[in-house]
């Protein structure tokens, strides 16, 4: 019976994007106050499918104004304390209702991520929208949970050392992973009591207004979660320069991180969470047991979604002994690999997100050839026909970490082979790169790891695997990939004000 309805859904999977677009509820409006509406100039961005090229929706373009209409909204609905004064456990229940219509309508939202962003439908399905729900669910379980301190104060005062939430909570998050980028921030925001505006990316707003939708349908009061579609600087910038938002959480790149960082400290020196760009290492020792799997971590630490993972493990790090049998087996995996329709739950390797990400990635693989590396693999855009964008899963062998291609985030399905000899070596490359938010190393001896372990300046090290992870674990990043982690409960620092009451007793 199982297997029946397996294949019946298997044949329902729409192909094309024409055809899944038919049965997906495209929002495409602001949600402030518990409502859609038009940006108040009337304007739009149009959004396009990179499966195909084609046009899905225009979505509206909210500006400086809608910003403020949004704020007032979220303050409202702050001060008005439905949901900040409501018992945690009211807002655990509130929150796991939410994750339960989020499951209720799991399809259609990964449909409309792979719809908007080109990622293969196999993902959205089994990782993109399972880890939202599980990231709602979490923060949900853990709201009631969490206990408040009481000081070691003397016996005629009684400290108490209490969290409360910061208030507006303004969020802009980046297109590759549209939903689970978004959750990561709003569902803390939301389990601590606080109101938020999320900014989602240009490129894909559409998965996150339905949720907006979802989150009202769930019982969210109205003014409490709040979504802006629009550009970075016509809606993101104002939100971040606003004198009434007290906290900017942001994921995205290095560069526009930076900048977030700049209008808080000229507005209302709001709190201001980062999490930002990579080029992560992966060291790979010839003591590895087992080179076949770490062959495979290393392909497909850069080419799952495409290579637009912020943690891809980009700069690959190979002892000189083994470097050509290893390169080997990746070119195998790379070349073995081949850019599909994504809408067919058996693609494994969908689009790129835009004509202009394929542009910047295409630009970074001619430059690794003009700096003197060796193509091994890929280079080459691939399904032109399709109207869509589409890039061979790339390697480069014979790069130096002074390469523009070892230095700069990509973003796309390009590794970087470079050849150490020594573990000091292969640590000092590896550290050596602006950012630090993901590092890793395949080695069977236990020193090396554990050496390791502690000298990789990043906020995540693998050790024997790539990507080791779940939401019990913090996530995050070292020097400019950024500060404040989410996921885990230490999520609930960036959102919430430490305060300290100190009552004293009359003897
Ligand atoms: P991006 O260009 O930095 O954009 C991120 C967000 O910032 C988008 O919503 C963007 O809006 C907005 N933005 C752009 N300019 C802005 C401004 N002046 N003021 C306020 N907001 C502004 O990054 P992306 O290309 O979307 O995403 C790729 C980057 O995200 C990579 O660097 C990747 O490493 C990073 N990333 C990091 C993590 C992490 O957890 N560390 C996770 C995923 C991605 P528009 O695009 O709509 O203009
Ligand atoms: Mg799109």
């Amino acid at each position: 019976m199982g297997d029946v309805m397996n294949v019946q859904t298997e044949i329902n999977k729409p192909q094309t994007v024409a055809d899944a677009r038919k049965i997906v509820s495209l929002r495409t409006q602001a949600f402030i106050g518990g409502k859609f509406v038009d940006s108040l100039s009337g304007k739009t961005l149009s959004s396009s499918s990179p499966i195909d090229g084609s046009h899905l929706a225009n979505v509206a373009a909210c500006d400086h104004r809608d910003v403020d209409r949004a704020v007032s909204t979220a303050r409202a609905a702050f001060e008005a304390g439905h949901w900040r004064n409501a018992s945690p456990n009211d807002r655990r229940k509130t929150l796991l209702k939410f994750a339960d219509t989020l499951e209720a309508n799991a399809e259609e939202l990964a449909l409309l991520e792979t719809l908007d962003l080109g990622k293969p439908i196999a993902n959205t399905t089994s990782v993109d929208i399972p880890l939202t729900i599980e990231t709602v669910r979490y923060y949900a379980e853990a709201i009631n949970k969490v206990y408040d301190e009481l000081g070691p104060s003397p016996s005629n005062a009684v400290s108490m050392i209490v969290r409360e939430p910061v208030g507006v909570v303004a969020a802009v998050t980046p297109w590759n992973f549209p939903l689970l980028m978004a959750a990561w921030k709003f569902a803390p925001a939301l389990a601590t009591g606080n109101s938020v505006i999320m900014k989602p990316a240009e490129q894909t707003s559409l998965s996150l207004l339905r949720v907006a939708e979802l989150a009202a349908e769930a019982g969210i009061p109205a003014g409490v979660f709040n979504v802006l579609p629009g550009d970075g600087p016509s809606a993101g910038k104002p939100l971040a320069l606003h004198m009434d938002v007290d906290a900017i959480v942001f994921t995205g790149s290095t560069a526009v991180g930076k900048l977030i960082m700049g209008y808080a400290a000229q507005s209302n020196m709001k709190r201001v969470g980062l999490e930002c760009g990579g080029k992560s290492p992966q060291i790979v020792m010839a003591d590895c047991d087992n080179l076949g799997a770490a062959a495979n971590a290393a392909a497909w630490g850069v080419f799952y979604d495409q290579g637009q993972v912020c943690t891809a493990g980009t700069r690959l790090l190979v002892q000189k002994d083994i470097k050509d049998r290893f390169l080997e087996k990746v070119a195998g995996i790379a070349t073995g690999l081949k850019p599909g329709n994504p809408l067919d739950p058996k693609t494994e390797f969908g689009s790129l997100v835009d004509e202009t990400q394929l542009n910047t990635v295409l630009g970074y693989i001619e430059k690794g050839s003009a700096e003197g590396a060796h193509l091994r693999a890929g280079g080459k855009r691939a399904m032109t026909e399709s109207g869509g964008f589409y890039v061979q899963p790339t390697l480069f062998d014979g790069v130096t970490n002074e390469m523009t291609i070892a230095r700069e985030e990509i973003f796309g399905p390009v590794i970087s082979a470079i050849e150490f000899e020594t573990l000091d070596q292969a640590l000092s490359i590896a550290n050596d790169s602006i950012y630090g938010l993901a590092a890793g190393i395949w080695t069977s001896n236990v020193n090396t790891a554990h050496i390791a372990g502690r000298a990789l300046r990043a906020g995540n090290v693998w050790i024997n695997c790539w990507d080791g992870s779940d939401i019990t674990t913090p996530f995050g990043g070292f020097k400019q990939s950024g500060f404040g982690r989410d996921r885990s409960l230490h999520a609930f620092d960036k959102y919430t004000e430490l305060k300290t009451i100190w009552l004293q007793l009359s003897n």
